[in-house]
């Protein structure tokens, strides 16, 4: 069972590794972004743990929905409403249980993808985080470590793609032969379900 502790590692867990990636995601953000992935997300975790420790929640889905307001309020940019969207609804779809098993995990992220697909109008293969959050759901069920390289080949295979949504769609072709900075983000937070398992 996975229990209130176990989602606090996991947000501690993501807001470290995007600590350390934050200037790979910008620079992932420069040739078909403008160069702020890195820092709009370093600024959204550190604000995640820092209301986490102050108001403590004491269930799965509460820690999420307030990771997932604070993303919200504090990230600029495209992805703060995607991630807020991703973790408020995981949250809620979790409800109010103090202890939730791996595979309602499992149909709460499925949720929160659905409804970051359905608020940013991308699908598998626009060259965006989707592409690495739809294999990493699918690989859930078989676990956490499966998940993780799921989303990190996922996140690999935007390369080739061109951009359909966001504003790397901008380039057109020229958005062609350089990895999605988010993708490569969603996979440092699915990597960090490992992390906070361990
Ligand atoms: P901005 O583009 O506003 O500067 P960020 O640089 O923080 O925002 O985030 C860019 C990332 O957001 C992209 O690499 C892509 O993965 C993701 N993204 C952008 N638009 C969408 C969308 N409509 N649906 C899903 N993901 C998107
Ligand atoms: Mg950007
Ligand atoms: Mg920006």
């Amino acid at each position: 069972m996975l229990d209130a502790d176990f989602f606090r590692r996991w947000m501690t867990a993501a807001a470290a590794s995007v600590d350390r990636e934050a200037e790979r995601l910008t620079a992932l953000d420069s040739p078909i972004g403008d160069a702020d992935h890195g820092s709009n997300l370093q600024r959204g975790f550190r604000a995640v743990t820092a209301t986490l420790e102050k108001e403590a929640p004491d269930t799965p889905g509460a820690i999420l929905q307030l990771a997932g307001r604070q993303l919200i309020s504090t990230v600029g940019g495209a992805s703060g409403p995607l991630y807020g969207t991703l973790l408020r609804r995981t949250g809620k779809a979790l409800g109010d249980a103090t202890e939730v098993t791996e595979q309602q995990l499992t149909d709460a992220v499925r949720e929160g993808v659905d409804a970051v697909m359905a608020l940013g109008g991308a699908a598998p293969g626009d060259k965006t985080m989707i592409d690495a959050l739809v294999p990493a759901v699918d690989a859930l069920a078989t676990s956490f470590r499966a998940a993780a390289a799921a989303a990190e080949e996922g996140a690999v295979a935007t390369i080739p793609l061109q951009a359909r949504k966001g504003r790397a769609s901008y380039l057109g072709e020229r958005s062609i032969g350089h990895q999605d900075p988010g993708a490569t983000s969603s996979a440092l937070l699915i990597a960090a379900l490992v992390e906070a398992s361990g």
